[in-house]
């Protein structure tokens, strides 16, 4: 038992046994048990891209990506300088600069690139593509909330707003180098505002729009920002948020530790609400549109050093309390921008959406920089993939012609099961049968018009809308388990579009390991191959590197122009927590298994490990919903690990959830999951980034049932 434990050695969800004999169809989710991996048959499914599609690709062949990669492994100062030549420097970076130095044993860590060059990355963004003749080109599709309101901004009309909204922070006194914490839902005034911090070199913080009060505070505190940007509230779905009002608990909070900050600038959502129903603050609050409007539409660009810093974020606090994440400007601004390219095999004619919102990496590097870096078109939207139904996502891409669409698991597994539910569809179905039955149909035919009809009724969402646009999709956040991942394919897709299932960080600041759509066959459920620059290995509990068919701790060896330059006011734990544990590498935190073909895959969390000597397996399992929770089935699931994996295998509990503790990204925390299986109630630790805290609630309810 203990070999299939360590060889495995990392929690898989249940959806890689797909073929469980009993009980398996009545599965939504079985979190933290299982063990092992994809089964074989899984594995060696290749999903190949079409023979159009890579004839067409930046990186048509897996020899090219080789002839890349290796110029970009043998020569990073060279293969990166010549792309950062693409981009506008207002004076070049000095030769030979590239640190590379990962190894804590020869020092402290200190990664730097293009130091010495000076440039700006709105300029790069916004003044750049206007000049090469992209200022009458749709830069950002805004698309609502509710269905209907929606607004659009080309380049030239995003520098005018960009401008003017830097123009009033200078005025205010906001200077190079300072903080600013951005508090805003996904309006076109979020990208905004980073673009106007980084013209005028501040510092900008995006705290997600959906953070309590306490979250936010403690995210002030940490970086005492000059103002902060937020707006009056925003509706998400049907529920209305009062975001001034969150702002105004955290800023007491704050002031409490003699953090008190000067301005709030904020925007009047009129959507949401009128202006007049907000607390207000005189001499601290001021509306956006008293006066941001009366700025000019230029002004000048702040130019700083590559190495100036660019944003604060914080990670997803999955695993633990949230790190303040720092990224600088020119190794993230050509970091950013050239893995957009690549993974999504982007062309000047794609319409480009991220599910993100820009509180999390994902909307830093992939909702403004990469692809406003490129002169692309990105939708932005306010709202919740499934209001007003599960159909909106499609909607939105055939409203705006999307060809290039990102998203996470988390949302392809609901929509996926969200599908299945429609009366309209079941009394069809039943209709139907009994119109058969009546006019004599055989016993074959109204199985196969059940099975038809039962197709059509679990896609719908998906299928009334064209999606014919799409051409490449996108995954990142999570494992994307091989069912979900052919539903998004096939379903989504319509078996067309090569999925980049996107393996980063927070930490990384672009992607590491991705699919170069086009390139090369694709794995359900893998994310492939590194990317440009980028060293993966895989390395045993003493950090020693294994090679070939392996699995084990997921490491980086060199530097790469995205890489995080420290946690912010605390390079002690950023050396600590990433370059320690292995010295001579930088240690993600993730599992991996190589297959015998090189590909990767992620098996999520290393603190996620079971081991089964001295410890019991627990299980939480989310059935479909309708489905009934009964001893019988809980009987069945552990007779079928006993028989699919084996006895030792067994889960020792199964604990019924009807949902699990996500944070506000959508991930699981798992480590709460292991508090509430050992009863440990009192140590949760930080649960501010959870979506929904009554979740935790539930599932202590439903301990001992
Ligand atoms: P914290 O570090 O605070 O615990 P977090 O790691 O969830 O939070 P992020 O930086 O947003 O914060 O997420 C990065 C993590 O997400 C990765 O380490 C990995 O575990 C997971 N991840 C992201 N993309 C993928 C992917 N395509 N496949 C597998 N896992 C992924
Ligand atoms: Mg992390």
């Amino acid at each position: 038992g203990n070999n299939l434990i360590t060889s495995s050695n990392h929690l898989r969800h249940v959806d890689f046994i797909t073929n469980l004999p009993s009980g398996a169809g009545k599965i939504s989710h079985l979190n933290a048990v299982v063990l092992g991996e994809a089964s074989a048959s899984e594995q060696a499914d290749l999903v190949l891209p079409s023979q159009q599609f890579s004839s067409q690709a930046l990186v048509p062949s897996h020899q090219k990506y080789l002839e890349m990669y290796m110029r970009s492994i043998q020569d990073p100062a060279g293969f990166w300088s010549d792309i950062a030549s693409q981009f506008y420097w207002k004076q070049k970076w000095p030769e030979q600069v590239f640190s590379e130095n990962l190894d804590i044993r020869k020092g402290p860590i200190k990664i730097e690139w293009f130091k010495g060059g000076i440039t700006n990355i709105c300029y790069n963004c916004v003044d750049r593509n206007i000049e090469a003749g992209l200022g009458h080109k749709v830069a950002l599709y805004w698309e609502g909330n509710g269905p209907g309101f929606d607004d659009t901004l080309t380049y030239s009309q995003l520098l005018h707003r960009v401008c003017q909204l830097a123009n009033y922070l200078k005025d205010i006194g906001v200077k190079r180098g300072d903080a600013v914490v951005i508090y805003l839902p996904m309006l076109m005034e979020l990208p905004i505002a980073m673009l106007a911090c980084a013209r005028i070199g501040a510092v900008h913080s995006v705290v997600f729009a959906g953070f309590s009060a306490e979250s936010l505070a403690q995210r002030i505190v940490d970086c005492k920002p000059k103002a902060v940007i937020t707006c009056n509230a925003v509706k998400r779905g049907p529920k209305i948020i009062h975001l001034k009002e969150i702002v105004d608990a955290a800023l007491i909070q704050s002031a409490k530790t003699g953090i008190s900050v000067d301005v709030c600038l904020t925007y009047e959502n009129q959507s949401a609400m009128k202006r007049e129903s907000t607390n207000w603050q005189e001499g601290r609050d001021v509306w956006w549109s008293d006066v941001v409007p009366k700025y000019p539409y230029t002004c000048e660009v702040e130019w700083v050093d590559a190495e100036d810093p660019l944003f604060l974020l914080y990670t997803s606090g999955s695993t633990g309390k949230p790190k303040g994440v720092l990224h600088t400007t020119g190794g993230y601004m050509v970091y950013a921008a050239t893995t957009f390219k690549h993974a999504f095999d982007y062309k000047p004619s794609d319409i480009y959406w991220c599910t993100a919102d820009c509180g999390w990496i994902t909307g830093h590097s992939y909702v403004t920089y990469g692809p406003l870096l490129n002169g692309a078109t990105v939708v932005v939207f306010e709202g919740a993939p499934n209001y007003p139904d599960p159909g909106r996502c499609w909607d939105i891409v055939d409203k705006y012609k999307v060809t290039l669409f990102y998203t996470a698991p988390t949302l392809v597994r609901s929509l996926m099961r969200e599908g299945g539910v429609s009366f309209s569809g079941c009394f069809l179905s039943v209709y139907c049968c009994f119109l058969m039955i009546r006019d004599g149909a055989c016993f074959y035919e109204v199985i196969l018009l059940i099975a038809i009809l039962i197709f059509i009724t679990i896609t719908q969402y998906v299928t009334r809308y064209s999606r014919k646009s799409l051409r490449v999709l996108g995954s990142v956040g999570e494992p994307i388990n091989p069912s979900a991942w052919r539903w998004f394919y096939n379903v989504v897709g319509d078996s067309r579009c090569p999925i980049s299932d996107t393996w980063w960080q927070t930490e990384t600041g672009g992607f590491m390991i991705t699919p170069l759509p086009g390139a090369w066959p694709q794995k359900p459920g893998s994310a492939t191959f590194p990317f440009f620059g980028v060293q993966p290995v895989i390395v045993d509990e003493k950090g020693v590197e294994i090679g070939g068919e392996c699995s084990g701790y997921l490491c980086l060896k060199s530097s790469w122009p995205g890489a995080f330059r420290t946690l912010y006011g605390d390079h002690e734990r950023y050396e600590t927590t990433y370059f320690k544990p292995f010295p001579g590498y930088y240690f993600s935190g993730d599992g991996c298994r190589r297959d015998k073909d090189g590909y990767h895959w992620l098996t999520g969390r290393v603190d996620d490990v079971i081991n089964v000597k001295g410890q019991g397996i627990y299980a939480f399992v989310t059935l479909v919903e309708g489905v009934p929770y009964s001893e019988e089935l809980r009987k069945s699931l552990i007779m079928t690990v006993r028989k699919q994996i084996g006895a030792f295998a067994a889960p020792d509990k199964i604990h019924w959830a009807p949902g699990l503790p996500k944070t506000r990204s959508g991930k699981i925390m798992r480590r709460i999951l292991r508090k509430i299986a050992s009863r440990q109630l009192d140590e949760l630790e930080d649960t501010s980034t959870l979506a929904d805290p009554t979740v935790v609630h539930q599932l202590i309810e439903l301990a001992d049932c």
